[in-house]
């Protein structure tokens, strides 16, 4: 039996025999596609349509819609099918048509802005509370969480649901016992919505947020104006370590293929890895440990080897992922990415963001700069690299062997690589997310205010002060002509 769809979806995948997969009977309609040699339609439509004459199975269901209205109407249509229908789902997809038009939305981090999805309402169930159980995360938030009797909404089991934060556990009042209110929505965690008060049990008692970490103890401070409880303990404490280490060698990050949660868990808990460095030194200390990793529980000789040149494989590593994967707060993959287009090398940067702890140093002001930066996620990164053993687990990288490769710009030749912009004024033929997209896409880096490191500043209509200043440094402007023209080129 599987919990849900999506399980048995990905579990039959999953499997190392595909005759086995086979056996499993999965269908799917195409909808997407992944890379492709040469353009094979202009509209989504047609892609579908060829799909179809290409044998693939596309959603009956699908239609293309002339306007708003239309959409509109599909969507109710769909809400009143959606219970006749042999499998299930979750909600309705738009998608921009033209695909020329998709390119020029393009993406925010990974979500398209050409697409959105309509859901329909969630699912709601009834159960009982028994235990508020609290996780430490990796930057050491403590997030309470509900464990609940087992109940199903919406064919799922649920047993665990979110509470979000010690405040909203006050605000709601929920304490252990209670009768909750809990939804599904998708794919999203379930939640906790209400507490059904008629049901309370005699003798619950309001829950007392933790003041100290359940994992190492250390004292587990909220700052002003922040929701969230974190514990002090950095480095001791093993759930912060544990989780910066899988953060460390998660996907986004160094992505070294066999040291997956359970591996690194395991290693830590018996020493062997205490902190990043210390994975790429595990070929070199296996002689020492006892047992080696190939007489491990789960592992063997070829397994061992495997994993050996998996870490081999990752000593040289993009710039923007080996920032990411210090897991900074706030520093997620875009920043990551922003930064390393920023400073172009790792010694650079480090250099920059210790010279930046001095709030009056140009480094400052170059840092914070930087548009989609600004003070706060600076104030993030710099608390960073106010710790020493922060700065060291950088450096002891570097002795292990460990290089971040010189970021480069994704189009060389073109004539805004490596360049710095910055807008001002308003656009007539795009707006200024788009123009900024556009200028990062082909190499530039984006600021927010004009200093003698700008390169252009495009000046649109109703400028202000930042043109005058541009004019005053001598830093070359381009009205919005000209700015088409450098981005077409
Ligand atoms: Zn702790």
């Amino acid at each position: 039996m599987f919990a849900n769809p999506r399980n048995a979806g990905a579990g039959s995948l999953r499997q190392l025999d595909s005759r086995v997969t086979a056996r499993r009977k999965l269908h799917f309609f195409a909808y997407a596609w992944g890379e492709v040699s040469a353009p094979f339609a202009g509209a989504y439509w047609e892609a579908l349509e060829r799909f179809q004459r290409w044998g693939f199975c596309v959603n009956p269901l699908s239609r293309r819609c002339a306007g708003v209205d239309e959409a509109l109407a599909l969507y109710d249509e769909i809400v009143a099918r959606r219970s006749e229908l042999p499998y299930e789902i979750d909600g309705v997809v738009y998608k921009v048509d033209r695909l020329d038009w998709q390119d020029r939305l393009g993406m925010v981090s990974r979500a398209p802005r050409w697409a959105i999805a309509f859901k329909f309402p969630a699912e709601r169930a009834e159960t009982r509370l028994r235990e508020i159980a609290i996780q430490v995360g990796r930057t050491g938030a403590l997030t309470p969480v509900a464990k609940l009797d087992p109940v199903e909404v919406g064919g799922v089991t649920v047993s665990r649901a979110s509470l979000h934060n010690e405040d909203e556990i006050a605000r709601k009042d929920i304490r252990e016992g209670d009768t909750v209110v809990i939804q599904r929505a998708g794919d999203v965690i379930p939640q906790v919505i209400e507490v059904v008060r008629a049901r309370r049990p005699k003798g619950a008692k309001r829950y007392p947020f933790p003041r100290i970490c359940p994992e190492c103890g250390s004292a587990a401070v909220r700052e002003e104006d922040e929701v969230v409880r974190r514990c002090t303990g950095g480095l001791i404490c093993p759930a912060q370590a544990v989780e910066r280490l899988r953060h460390f060698v998660g996907r986004e990050a160094f992505d070294i293929e066999g040291l997956g949660e359970r591996q690194i868990a395991a290693f830590w808990q018996d020493g062997l890895i205490k902190e990043p460095a210390d994975i790429f030194t595990l070929r070199m200390r296996n002689g020492t440990f006892d047992p080696p990793i190939e007489e491990r529980d789960g592992w063997g000789e070829k397994s061992a080897e495997n994993l050996f040149n998996a870490i081999d494989a990752r000593r040289h590593i993009e710039l923007d992922r080996f920032i990411y994967a210090l897991g900074i707060r706030q520093v997620g993959q875009t920043t990551a990415r922003l930064l390393a287009r920023n400073y172009g090398t790792l010694s650079a940067w480090h250099a920059a963001m210790k010279a930046a702890g001095d709030r009056d140093s140009s480094a400052y002001a170059d840092l914070v700069n930087i548009d989609a930066i600004g003070p706060k996620v600076a104030e993030d990164i710099l608390a960073f690299f106010a710790e020493p053993h922060n700065c060291a687990v950088i450096d002891g990288l570097g002795d292990a062997g460990v290089e971040a490769e010189k970021f480069v710009a994704p189009e060389g030749a073109s004539p805004l690589a490596g360049k710095t912009v910055v807008f001002t004024g308003g656009l007539d033929a795009m707006t200024r997310a788009e123009a900024k997209a556009r200028a990062e896409a082909l190499g530039a880096k984006v600021a927010g205010s004009v200093s003698r490191n700008t390169d252009f500043v495009v000046v649109g209509s109703d400028a202000g002060s930042k043109a005058r200043k541009a004019r005053d440094l001598g830093v070359r402007t381009l009205g919005e002509a000209e700015w088409l023209a450098l981005i077409d080129g």
